[in-house]
């Protein structure tokens, strides 16, 4: 049996699980804010150990629902990508945060992450081009993480991918390095310019010996491979002695600056740094 309104039986229309309708209205949400461009960049600041100078700022999308406040990226990023939606919003984050950086005072990078659906697209390479000819950010200037996952499907043509924007000087860094599957053969099979340590590998290092043994040695593989590794998540000073101590070349976290649309300043992070 259909109903008046839809093609869906009567049967699943009536017992439609609360969950399913608000997952539809979620999608058809985001859809009217692509259309809308009703999302908004935030940066955070990475910064170099020791010098405690700014390595660049990532930026991390948000979406202030009209109703439901604002829905976190961890959310509706997923939701984008199951959708099918995942593309054109990340055309408009790529583009945002070339045009907005292009205008930064302080010339520093921006570090971009990049779905591994959008890594799949055969249209990424000249996404990225016009993204940059049209803001005048250079190459140099841009940096894209990507997960792991992203090279796990269809491997031949994301790994080629990824050397077509490396060949244009964009840096490409392997983000939550740790907690994926193969890390080490992604590690093998392209040469990443910076491995991001999982947020939750910091978080651990005050209490376990054992995360301690692993941030060294990924700090130490990190450092013969020539890919310097930056600790996410570090929120402590502690924290950061103890990176540090460990030979990780960066950090990103709240200690240093929460994701803000003001760029955290430079005289402030290298104060924290030198703690
Ligand atoms: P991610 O790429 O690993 O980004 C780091 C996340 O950790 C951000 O969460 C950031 O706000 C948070 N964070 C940074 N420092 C600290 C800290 O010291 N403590 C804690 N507890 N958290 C910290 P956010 O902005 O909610 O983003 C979550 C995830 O959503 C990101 O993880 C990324 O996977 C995805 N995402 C965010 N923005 C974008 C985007 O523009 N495009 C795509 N494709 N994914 C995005
Ligand atoms: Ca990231
Ligand atoms: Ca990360
Ligand atoms: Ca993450």
């Amino acid at each position: 049996a259909k109903s008046a309104h839809s093609n869906e039986p009567c049967f699943y229309d009536s017992q439609m699980d609360d969950a399913v309708r608000e997952r539809r209205e979620l999608i058809a949400d985001l859809r009217t804010a692509i259309d809308a461009s009703a999302f908004e960049l935030h940066y955070q600041v990475q910064a170099t150990i020791p010098s405690g100078e700014i390595a660049g700022y990532e930026a991390l999308v948000r979406w202030h629902h009209p109703v439901r406040g604002m829905v976190p990226p961890s959310e509706f990023i997923p939701l984008a990508e199951k959708s099918g939606d995942i593309v054109p919003l990340s055309i408009w984050i790529l583009r945002q945060a070339c045009f907005e950086a292009a205008l930064w005072p302080n010339r520093h990078k921006v570090a971009v992450n990049l779905s591994p659906i959008h890594l799949a697209d055969p249209r990424l390479i000249e996404t990225v081009s016009s993204a940059l000819a049209d803001s005048g950010l250079p190459p140099e200037r841009l940096s894209l993480e990507l997960t792991e996952s992203a090279i796990i499907h269809d491997r031949r043509f994301a790994l080629e991918q990824l050397a077509r924007l490396k060949a244009m000087g964009i840096a490409i860094a392997l983000d939550d390095f740790g907690v994926g599957y193969s890390s080490l053969d992604v590690l093998r099979a392209f040469p990443f310019d910076r491995i991001k340590l999982d947020a939750s590998f910091v978080a651990e290092i005050e209490t376990s010996e054992q995360a301690v043994s692993i941030l060294r040695s990924v700090a130490a593989l990190g450092t013969t491979l020539n890919m310097p590794v930056l600790a996410e998540g570090v929120e402590q000073p502690a924290q950061l002695s103890i990176v540090a101590r460990e030979g990780c070349g960066a950090i990103q976290g709240y200690l240093i600056g929460k994701p803000s649309r003001t760029l955290a300043d430079a005289e402030q992070v290298r104060r924290i740094m030198a703690l």
